[in-house]
Formats: C-alpha cells, structure tokens, sequence
C-alpha cells in the first residue's frame, strides 16, 4: 500500500506535494522513488546544518542514552550550558527555553505586558507590522499582520496596533499611554523577504528611548547565524531590549528561546512555564549547533555563500526579465513580475529543487548555512533551467505557435 493512502487521516491543514519523503542529507532531501531534490526549504530554515548533521545525530545520540527529560523544574547540563553560550554570545543577560517560534514570542509578550504593568502604569499595547509574522497561537497571530488573519478566529487578542514596516511615521502616530513595546522582524520573513532599513532600526530605537519602550525583535527566521552575523540585530549599530529565537536554533529539533536584557527580566516563579522547557534533549542539540554556528569561519561562509546566492539571483533576474533580489545572507528573495511563485515552486520541484513562495510574486532561498559553492551553484543552475521553462510556457515564440 502507498503510504499516500493513509493521507485522509491527516486534518487539512496545508498543501502538500503527492510525494513522500524520506531521507534527508546534508543539502538533499530523498523522496520515496529515490529521486534526489537540492533543499532551499531545510524545513522552513530550520535545518541550519542541513539534514541530518553528524552535529546534532551524535549530541541526540549521548544526551538521549544520558539524560531525556528531567523535568522543567530541575536543573542540568545541557540547560545551563546552552543558557549561558547565549547569554555569553549576546548582548541579553537571561534566557527562557521553549519549543516553538510562536511560544517564544508568547513569552516575550507576557514578559512586555508584565513589565508593563509593574513599571509603567499597566501598558500592554504592542505595535506590531503590516506583513509581520509571530506565530500562530492566537495571540501571536493576533500580533502577526498577514492579510486577513486578523478574520480566521475571532475575537483577536486586543493590544497589537499595527504600523507600517519601514514607515517610523506610522509607529509614532500609535504611540500612546498605553503602549509598552514595539516587536519587529529585522528581515519579514513571511512577508516576502522585507529588511528593515537601517534608519528604520535606528529610528524604532530612538522612539522606544524617548517613550520609555521596549523593542524585541523576533529573530526567530532571522537569527541563528542565517542571515551571515549570529543575530541578525548585530548588523546595526543598535540593541534591542527583548529577543526571540527558534528555527536554526534546534538544526532541525523543537527549540526556542527568549532572551532579554537585565532591567526587563521580571518574571517571578509560576509567571511563565511549559513542559518541555529547556529540556535536556533539545538543549543539548541547541548548544552542540550553537557551538558550530557562532564560529566566526562559519559566518564567514554564510556571507559568502549568501554574496554568491545574491549575485547568480541578479544574473537570472537579468536573463529572465524579473524583479529585485532581496533579503541579507542565506535569507533571500526573488522577485517576479506576477503572481506565479507557486508554480515555480512546483516546477522547480519536478527539476529537482526545492522552494518556497512566501507571496505569490516572490520565490524564497533558505539553503542550509554550511552550503557549499557547488551546492549553491547546483541549485542556480535547476532554478535557471526552471525559468527558462516557464517563460517558454508563458511566452511561446511565433514558431511554436505555429506548430501548435
Ligand atoms: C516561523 C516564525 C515564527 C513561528 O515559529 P513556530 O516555530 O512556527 O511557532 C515566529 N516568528 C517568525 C519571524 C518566524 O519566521
């Protein structure tokens, strides 16, 4: 029996291709029929050592015949140590382990909302962003600003204003009593691949220092060494208060995080929680990634690696008559002139490639951090042969029209 078969057992909730996978090395993923696929997915840049490092299979081997689970309320190694490399490679001075993007960003929001409330007469409101992306419990898609969200599950949790992403105009026009933070991602991931610019950061941080704010970032996409410097805040000349990580950080295990400078850590026992915190399995990974990922040889790569992704972008752009690259490191974008990404999506995938269209007009490249400069040229060669495909369809010459 295919296991396809068994699909309707699965709730609706996502459009998967009709294949099965189930290998994945390095820079390939391997479908059932044994077909090879080059991987700019990595589970959604979650795979920041590509499939299946020996990294992260030999920390699960020793943590897992050591020590699994111990419970959120003791202590143990990997929990202190992975605490204390962050804490170490940051400029935060705490941190609390979580296991989902979404969940870390709940926390940096009860974190706001208390500190709200102790130190600044019961603020909560949080400007959020147009085309942001935090997550989706309910709160933190209450705070995303993906079009129509805001109508999926009402009522919306209130607090979250949104402002528009590199307009500082609109994040002032909403600054009132009420207002304890500003929370953005340095890079829209969801939303196509939008960094903010650097007078935007800087502005954000002006605002939140003149209002007595706290600005978190949610670095969950773009932290963890993707976008060529460990956090992506370390590419401006500024600090936020609050931050969130999670995809990259597990290569490829459930593992999130929210670190926050000292002043605005001021959860108590019993504020917040869960039972899978900083557990030992995931902590001992995260810390065995983090130790490869902070060296400064392997951001060097990522950088490269992303020049490198960043110019063959331009060169097909060119070739194919198509919009603007975008994005910083291995995080990047092309822009098309319609909205066809998803069938690009699947005709890269029948080349052997895969993709992600986070819009319709824009292709997505999240290739594992240690790509090589093959791999990389690999995948522009498929993604070149797939355009020239495409526009054949879309443009046929007057000869094959008349062949028709
Ligand atoms: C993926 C993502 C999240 C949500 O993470 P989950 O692990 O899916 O809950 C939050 N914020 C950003 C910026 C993300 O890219």
């Amino acid at each position: 029996m295919s296991p396809l078969q068994r699909k309707q057992c699965l709730m609706n909730t996502v459009i998967r291709p009709e294949l099965v996978f189930v290998r994945g090395q390095g820079a390939w993923l391997y479908d059932q029929a044994g077909l090879a696929y080059l991987d700019w997915v990595q589970g959604w840049a979650v795979n920041a050592l590509g499939h299946s490092p020996e990294v992260v299979t030999a920390a699960l081997a020793r943590q897992s015949s050591t020590l699994l689970n111990a419970s959120p309320g003791f202590y143990h190694p990997p929990l202190l140590a992975l605490a204390e490399k962050l804490v170490a490679a940051s400029v935060f001075d705490q941190v609390f382990f979580i296991n989902s993007g979404a969940e870390a960003n709940e926390g940096a929001i009860k974190l706001a909302r208390k500190w709200g409330r102790l130190h600044k007469d019961g603020a909560y409101e949080i400007i959020t962003f147009a085309n942001g992306y935090h997550g989706r419990t309910l709160a933190t898609m209450s705070a995303t600003g993906k079009p129509g969200w805001d109508t999926y599950y009402p009522p919306q949790v209130p607090g979250f204003p949104k402002a528009g992403f590199n307009d500082l105009e609109s994040v002032a026009a909403l600054i009132g009593p009420s207002t304890v933070a500003i929370m953005l991602e340095p890079v829209q991931g969801e939303g196509g691949v939008i960094p903010a610019s650097e007078a935007f950061i800087h502005g954000l941080r002006a605002l939140c220092d003149r209002h007595g704010l706290i600005l978190i970032f949610d670095e969950v996409q773009t932290g963890c060494g993707r976008t060529g410097e460990l956090f992506a805040y370390q590419h401006y000349s500024v600090m936020p208060d609050i931050m969130t990580l999670g995809k990259g950080l597990g290569g490829g295990v459930p593992l999130s995080a929210l670190l926050a400078r000292q002043q605005y850590c001021c959860f108590e026992p019993g504020d917040q929680g869960g039972t899978f915190s900083g557990a030992p399995l995931a902590c001992a990974v995260g810390a065995a990634v983090l130790d490869v990922i902070a060296q400064p040889a392997f951001l060097d790569n990522v950088r490269e690696r992303g020049r490198q992704l960043h110019a063959g972008l331009e060169r097909l752009s060119a070739r194919h008559g198509l919009g603007e690259v975008r994005g910083q490191g291995l995080l990047l974008a092309l822009v098309l002139p319609d909205g066809d990404a998803p069938v690009l999506v699947e005709q890269a995938r029948a080349q052997g490639l895969l993709l992600n269209a986070p819009r319709a007009n824009c292709l997505r490249m999240m290739p594992a951090l240690n790509s090589t400069a093959a791999e990389i040229e690999e995948g522009l060669v498929l993604l070149d042969r797939t355009l020239a495909a495409w526009h054949l369809l879309r443009h046929p010459s007057p000869r094959r029209a008349e062949l028709a």
